[in-house]
């Protein structure tokens, strides 16, 4: 339901934790982050308010300035801990949150069972990194262009964000009837579902459209159509209404 992620130079989690409250008005049932500190990916995540999983990671490594976090409103799978994002691909190293449905997620899902991938949640979104994991493992090409790919593959909508623990120094974000906005900061980025949790950080917003993947390092964002079209950053000021 609600997204948020940071890549720059400040600490990310109170960037993400303090985005996740303000997406708190959409409504939810869970919340997760992930964070990447040096090379390590830590994940947590409960059922249940913000305010839980902020007592709940109190005494956790929260280290990182590249981070993203979620509020989810169950579709498929139950609200639960297991079934929170972010959810990650069968070695571990990629991580998700999304917004949305994939409507093909069961027929993906056996088709990778057959091919040995194991689930850990209900969910159609745990699908999703875990193609994108076979598609990059089964060819030599950048894990930009598996996720590409496989977002070819879905049907649905969906707003996303993955991270990949062997490259910290890159976020990707696409969409598909599900809203999301980047903010575009100087060496750093943020995205998130609306404006309110990136107004206090930048006025400098670029809209994603539909179809679009957005591969944002500290200070380089490229963004491509689903059909491999590079696109020009039309890059918008916020009015600011505080
Ligand atoms: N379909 C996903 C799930 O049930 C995402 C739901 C959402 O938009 O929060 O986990």
């Amino acid at each position: 339901c609600g997204i948020v992620g940071y890549i720059g130079f400040r600490e990310a989690w109170p960037i993400v934790l303090k985005g996740l409250k303000r997406l708190e008005y959409r409504g939810y049932d869970s919340a997760g982050i992930a964070l990447i500190d040096q090379e390590n990916l830590n994940i947590y995540k409960k059922a249940g308010k913000v305010k839980e999983l902020e007592d709940f990671s109190a005494d956790k490594n929260l280290a990182g300035t590249i981070g993203m976090g979620h509020t989810r409103w169950a579709t498929h799978g139950a609200p639960s801990d297991r079934n929170s994002h972010p959810h990650t691909s069968q070695k571990g190293n990629l991580s998700i949150i999304h917004n949305g449905i994939i409507e093909n997620y069961a027929t993906l899902k056996e088709e990778l069972i057959s091919r040995g991938h194991t689930f850990s949640s209900d969910t159609d979104t745990e699908v999703l990194i875990h193609l994108v994991e076979d598609i990059y493992q089964n060819n030599k090409i950048d894990l930009t262009e598996a996720v590409r790919l496989a977002l070819n593959e879905v049907t649905g909508a969906y707003a996303i964000v993955i991270m990949d623990e062997e490259n910290p120094n890159q976020l990707i974000a696409a969409r598909k009837g599900s809203p999301m906005v980047i903010g575009v900061g100087q060496g750093e980025y943020f995205i998130a579902s609306d404006a309110t949790p990136i107004v206090e950080y930048t006025k400098n917003v670029i809209y994603l459209n539909d179809n679009e993947i957005a591969f944002l390092k500290r200070d380089e964002l490229e963004i491509k159509r689903l059909d491999n079209v590079v696109q020009t950053p039309y890059i918008q000021e916020l009015e600011l209404k505080l």
